[in-house]
């Protein structure tokens, strides 16, 4: 559960090293179609879609600070809109019409926190940063698979939790394609 994974484990006396940040996101009013694709600068850390509804979607990194809030932020709407406008100044006229911020369960190698734990019965999907809903159809299933045998398959073993003890970091900061 994003954003609340600490409290959880801390109930089951679990320790992970997953610590929260807000990740921001705006919307702007619609548009006539313009951008088919989704864009994302690698430089600037903005991406942005239009919507099937025509309004443009975008976002950027996590912002700096560690805190338990959903609370958007003046400063993260000026710092996007200012680059979006390096890239699109013919957008200087359009409003932004809603901003939000979610909560992303940050691991120390960008990765997932995924399979059994030392506890009997209690199984981590978690740590899912600012990539978790790609990942789903793959993560469901090889978690199903993992509570079915009481055994993770090969394909998430480097996403286990003793990786943080046995220094086998499995560095997924580049899944993101903005930065952190
Ligand atoms: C602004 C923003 C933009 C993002 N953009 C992308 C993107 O472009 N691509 C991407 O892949 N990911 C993106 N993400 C990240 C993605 O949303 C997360 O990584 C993913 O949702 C984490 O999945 P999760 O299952 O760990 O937690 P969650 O998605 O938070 O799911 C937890 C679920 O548990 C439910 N729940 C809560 N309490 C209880 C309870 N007591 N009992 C039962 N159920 C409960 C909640 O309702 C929720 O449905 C973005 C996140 C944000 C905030």
């Amino acid at each position: 559960m994003a954003g609340f994974t600490p409290r959880i484990t801390e109930m089951v006396d679990l320790e992970t090293p997953i610590v929260i940040h807000p990740l921001q996101a705006c919307v702007t009013e619609p548009m006539k179609p313009w951008l088919d694709t989704i864009l994302v600068s690698g430089s600037l850390h903005v991406y942005v879609s239009q919507s099937s509804r025509g309004e443009l979607v975008m976002g950027s990194s996590l912002d700096p600070y560690e805190v338990h809030s959903t609370r958007s932020t003046l400063d993260f709407v000026e710092g996007l809109t200012s680059h979006m406008l390096d890239m699109f100044p013919f957008l200087s006229n359009v409003k932004v019409v809603r901003q939000w911020a979610g909560m992303a369960d940050m691991t120390p190698d960008f990765a997932p926190i995924m399979g059994k734990t030392p506890i009997e019965g209690f199984y981590l999907d978690a740590g899912w940063g600012t990539w978790g809903f790609k990942a789903t159809p793959i993560s469901g299933k090889t978690m199903a698979q993992t509570i079915a045998n009481d055994s993770a398959p090969d394909l998430i073993h480097s996403f286990r939790l003793s990786r943080f003890e046995d220094y086998e970091l499995t560095g997924e900061k580049g899944a993101a394609s903005v930065g952190h």
